[in-house]
């Protein structure tokens, strides 16, 4: 397979708050930018409704798949300046797109929306780099198989697994990237890694990537990290409460949508969206401004909840939270029956949410399948799996912390409380606030 390269007259360079320029220097990575498809990745924040828990948190999808790209970039040219034999040059293009290209898929508060729908983003970036759309055309005018294979990289399932590595293992240029990134834009201190560091301590070595031992002490605080900003941010339990708001406004509306509801205000493509029929073409006009919108005009729709769920959500009048140890199936029906009884909704002013059920992996390395280890390269070429040798990544893999969240609109509880059972009506603690 030849390289596919083909430089640009004059490198091209984005001025990017994390790492300093994103440099690009070939033409079809030039052209994927500029494809409406991959513009529209600036409509989708890069973590969805994390913005009402920390208001910095606004960056899109757009600037960390640039990132990606990015230290994609740099880890090939470093292979390449050390004239490493088992990176495979002619896969570099394949390589790049696949960094560029790999969250493509992104709906709009994804997370949610899958959760909601059922659907799954990776398929749709394949379904997109593979259907009749820009960057399918940018590539195939490459090579007729390259839209074949920046796809298969993405589903992890390329014949050379090295290249799956760059872009998927628990050491890629996607966590890398997102990791400072998040860590930047939310402001907490946590995620401030010595990326240049850890990029020059990888090796490809034997059709995978490996870090050179003496290196280990940078990817310790990478994985430290990592550990700190799942439970100072993507477990954040008011980002869940955010979510699960989401989640309830699309749920409300696709059961209004079954039953025939007639909707004041309800744009293409969602009725594709409800029917979860929808072609390439409807999927990519889904942005965030898009349902922002609609959820603004929502909040006027004749159904309660609907109109007060997105009420809530619009102006972040979010669910408080309970933590607990355990709760039992037992407890959380006599919950939703009281609360019917006494009024609310059972479903919907009351959920149950336990953060490991998130869609974020922290290192597990016990059990942990061959391309989820991060193997240290020693002496005499001598490989060995990080835990085995560092106390402190040994300390913090595999642990669980996490306890039961229950949600609830607190006012709206408030009102009730003395209809409550006397033990259920303790699980739940009204302030005035
Ligand atoms: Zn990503």
């Amino acid at each position: 397979m030849p390289n596919y390269i083909k430089p640009l007259r004059e490198e091209k360079v984005f001025k990017d708050p994390v790492h300093n320029y994103v440099h690009v220097q070939d033409r079809t990575i030039w052209s994927l930018i500029n494809t409406a498809e991959f513009q529209r990745l600036r409509r989708i924040r890069q973590l969805g409704t994390t913005y009402l828990t920390f208001h910095g948190a606004e960056h899109s999808r757009f600037s960390h798949s640039l990132g990606v790209y990015e230290i994609t970039r740099r880890i090939i040219s470093q292979f390449e300046r050390n004239n490493y034999p088992d990176w495979p040059v002619e896969e570099n293009m394949v390589a790049m797109c696949a960094a560029l290209l790999h969250d493509l898929g992104h709906g709009p508060f994804s997370h949610s929306i899958e959760e909601a729908f059922e659907m799954d983003h990776e398929e749709w970036t394949c379904k997109i780099i593979l259907g009749d759309t820009d960057v399918n055309r940018v590539l195939r005018e490459v090579s007729a198989d390259l839209p074949d294979r920046v796809a298969s990289v993405i589903r992890k399932d390329y014949e050379k697994e090295i290249v799956v590595n760059l872009i998927t293992s628990p050491l890629d240029a996607d966590r890398m990237d997102y990791l400072l990134r998040d860590a930047y834009f939310t402001g907490v201190d946590y995620g401030t890694i010595d990326i240049d560091r850890i990029l020059r301590m990888l090796r490809p070595y034997n059709g995978r990537i490996v870090v050179k031992e003496s290196g280990m002490h940078a990817v310790e605080d990478y994985l430290m990290s990592r550990y700190q900003m799942y439970w100072q941010v993507y477990f954040h339990p008011v980002t869940r409460s955010s979510e699960i708001i989401l989640r309830q406004i699309l749920r409300r509306a696709g059961e209004l949508y079954r039953e025939g509801y007639a909707f004041a205000f309800l744009p293409q493509p969602l009725p594709g969206l409800f029917r979860n029929d929808l072609t390439v073409k409807e999927y990519l006009k889904l942005d965030e401004a898009l349902i922002q919108t609609v959820f603004m005009q929502w909040t006027d729709e004749k159904d309660p909840i609907l109109s007060e769920l997105c009420c809530r959500f619009l102006h972040r009048r979010l669910y408080k939270y309970v933590e607990v140890d355990s709760i039992d199936m037992e407890m959380i029906d006599r919950i939703r029956e009281s609360f019917g009884k006494a009024g609310l909704h059972p479903e919907y002013d009351f959920e149950i949410d336990f953060p490991t059920d998130l869609p974020y992996d922290v290192f597990r390395p016990d059990g942990a399948k061959r391309e989820n280890r991060i193997m240290l390269l020693g002496k005499q070429d001598k490989l060995r799996e990080i835990s085995e040798v560092s106390d402190i990544i040994r300390s913090i893999s595999g642990l669980h912390r996490g306890k039961y969240h229950l949600y609830y609109p607190h006012h709206k509880v408030g009102a009730i409380h003395s209809q409550l059972p006397a033990d259920i009506a303790e699980i739940f603690p009204i302030s005035a606030d």
